[in-house]
């Protein structure tokens, strides 16, 4: 069986949290294969909030998206935080978890690598 765990994501456009779940399918890749809303009163008590995805990171075929807006792509910031929909139109993107400001150069729409910087 894969490893799996439970990250926390933040929705740019609603701010609220939402549980994701990631299987390791090799040594450095996670695939990310549901989503579900959650308070993050109960994600805190679970530890989901501490959970640090490092590696590549991409969406199983079937991956439901946001429970919010929708968006099947995330960034990971350097605190180790998921977040979604928070690239401005200026391609800046600002944590939700830690308040950090990024400037995305690279942004495809295509996933993010997990544990660097913006
Ligand atoms: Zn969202
Ligand atoms: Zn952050």
């Amino acid at each position: 069986m894969n490893e799996a765990v439970i990250a926390l994501c933040k929705c740019g456009e609603s701010h609220k949290a939402y549980g994701v779940r990631f299987e390791r399918i090799d040594s450095n890749t996670w695939q990310y294969t549901w989503a579900f809303p959650i308070n993050e009163k109960a994600a805190k008590r679970e530890g989901y909030d501490s959970t640090k995805i490092n590696g590549n990171i991409l969406p199983s075929e079937d991956y439901p998206g946001c429970p919010y807006c929708g968006s099947k792509y995330f960034m990971v910031c350097s605190c180790g935080k998921l977040n979604c929909n928070i690239v401005s139109p200026d391609e800046t993107a600002t944590c939700n978890w830690c308040g950090s400001t990024g400037y995305v150069s690279n942004y495809e729409g295509d996933g993010f690598t997990a544990g660097g910087d913006f």
